[in-house]
């Protein structure tokens, strides 16, 4: 369906700002006034948004900032998203396989915090659904960026 992306990202950032505001983490937003319309399945990508968001504010620490960014890449037709992190950070030897079913990075590190090692794998899921993909750099102790793209809706397949 074709959405309002500006919108759906606004809104997930308002989901987490009070999550944000519990860890000490200033959640911002950074998207153009005017982002093209997008043709996405919205509970699905809200869905993406939350997982992906709740990593970068649970495993950052206390001062840290999480960035929600938007731009359109109108040569290859998607609005490409990246929420970036200034956490804890993923060592190299896990990044590989982070979006695996149940893959977590040495429990003890992310200070007690549950988790079942799934949003990730669902995410990547639900993006791939839309015919497109979802990538992550990381540094060790400086932190995460993760990059997913959707769609532009003319010419635009979603699952
Ligand atoms: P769930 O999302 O199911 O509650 P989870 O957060 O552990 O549990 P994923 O979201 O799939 O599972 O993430 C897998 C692992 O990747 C996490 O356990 C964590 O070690 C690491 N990870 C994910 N996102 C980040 C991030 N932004 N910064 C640092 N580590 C991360
Ligand atoms: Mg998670």
């Amino acid at each position: 369906k074709e959405a309002d992306l500006h919108r759906l990202l606004r809104y997930a950032a308002d989901r987490f700002s009070m999550f944000g505001e519990q860890q000490d983490v200033q959640l911002s937003l950074d998207v153009p006034d005017q982002l093209p319309p997008v043709f996405i399945d919205q509970d699905a990508i809200n869905q993406v948004l939350d997982n992906l968001l709740s990593n970068a504010i649970k495993y950052s620490r206390q001062g840290g900032q999480v960035v929600l960014q938007a731009t359109a890449n109108h040569q290859q037709k998607r609005v490409v998203i990246s929420i970036a992190d200034t956490g804890i950070g993923i060592p190299s030897r896990d990044l590989k396989r982070i979006f695996e079913r149940f893959y977590r990075v040495d429990k003890a590190r992310s200070r007690g915090q549950g988790g079942t090692g799934l949003g990730l794998a669902i995410a990547r899921e639900l993006v791939q659904a839309h015919g497109a993909d979802i990538e992550i750099t990381s540094e060790w102790n400086v932190g995460t960026t993760v990059t997913f793209w959707v769609p532009f809706a003319q010419g635009g397949k979603a699952g």
